[in-house]
């Protein structure tokens, strides 16, 4: 995994010392840039990129009751899965492309990819607890602390990056898309999904966020329109997509019951609750 790191802020190789190498990654040690001479630390084998300085995610829309969201997750998580049900999982089989999970949390993605024998992966959250979580209870290594508007990955080393529900919670989106491109190989594939602002589910979740803690961890909404036209901007275009229906797509049971479906979507606004998209570079 060290490899493939630089520095987040300058781009120059990180130095290891004593201590991380990958061999001994349970020893406590730092990174150091060559250029800037920033230093990060790496604690029980895991770097992280952003102790150094004051955490930055007061800026960011991180989970605002990060205990309830860990349950979530696990409740989400089938440690022995090879499927996530996402578009990714077309491009897992006997691979030996490098992916990388952005917004990893603790580890429901990389799991998948583990499950279908990938062993060139690496992830990060900027939530330490979360990246703790992936190692210490799902065994998964090569995790790492960062902001996504700051990856510390070296220029085109990527071959697959995900991106699942992560650009709603960052301040910049547009930064984030330009780090991703920046990381990606030039044929990379980029994999990612965004809510649908104007959907009841994504309604819901901002209205709820703010009304029972004061505050959303969805800081962006977007529109079809909104997302093409930062994609595009970014250097990337659509190769696949796939669009998810409303809230009920987890709740089958309501299926049946059309007319629900029909009310609260006139009542609430649009039922299309996202879109997934397969990209590539165009530059
Ligand atoms: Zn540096």
């Amino acid at each position: 995994m060290y490899d493939y790191f630089v520095c987040p802020h300058c781009h120059h190789n990180l130095v290891g010392e004593e201590g991380i190498q990958e061999r001994s990654r349970a020893d406590m040690g730092h990174l150091s840039c060559s250029g800037c001479a920033s230093r990060f630390p790496v604690e029980e084998g895991i770097p992280d990129f952003l102790s150094h300085v004051v955490r930055e995610h007061a800026q960011e829309g991180v989970a605002v009751d990060l205990h309830n969201a860990v349950t979530l997750f696990r409740r989400e998580i089938d440690p022995e899965s090879k499927l996530s049900g996402r578009l990714f999982d077309q491009d897992v089989k006997s691979t030996d492309a490098s992916f990388l999970d952005i917004g990893c949390g603790i580890g429901r993605h990389l799991l998948v990819l583990r499950n279908n024998g990938i062993t060139n992966m690496l992830g990060f959250d900027i939530m330490p607890e979360l990246v703790h979580t992936a190692r210490k209870e799902y065994a998964v290594k090569n995790v790492f602390v960062a902001n996504a508007s700051r990856i510390p990955l070296r220029n085109e080393s990527i071959d697959i990056c995900l991106l699942y529900n992560v650009i709603e919670h960052c301040s910049n989106p547009a930064k984030v898309l330009e780090e991703v491109h920046r990381v990606l190989k030039k044929e990379g594939i980029l994999y990612m999904d965004v809510p649908n602002g104007r959907s009841m589910g994504d309604r819901i979740f901002r209205w709820g966020g703010i009304v029972f803690y004061g505050k959303t961890s969805h800081i962006q909404t977007f529109t079809f329109d909104k997302v093409s036209r930062l994609l595009r901007n970014a250097g990337f275009e659509i190769k696949a997509q796939k669009t998810a229906r409303g809230i009920f797509i987890n709740y089958p049971q309501l299926e049946r019951f059309g007319w629900i479906r029909k009310t609260v979507t006139i009542l609430f606004g649009n039922e299309v609750s996202g879109w997934e998209f397969k990209l590539g570079k165009t530059h």
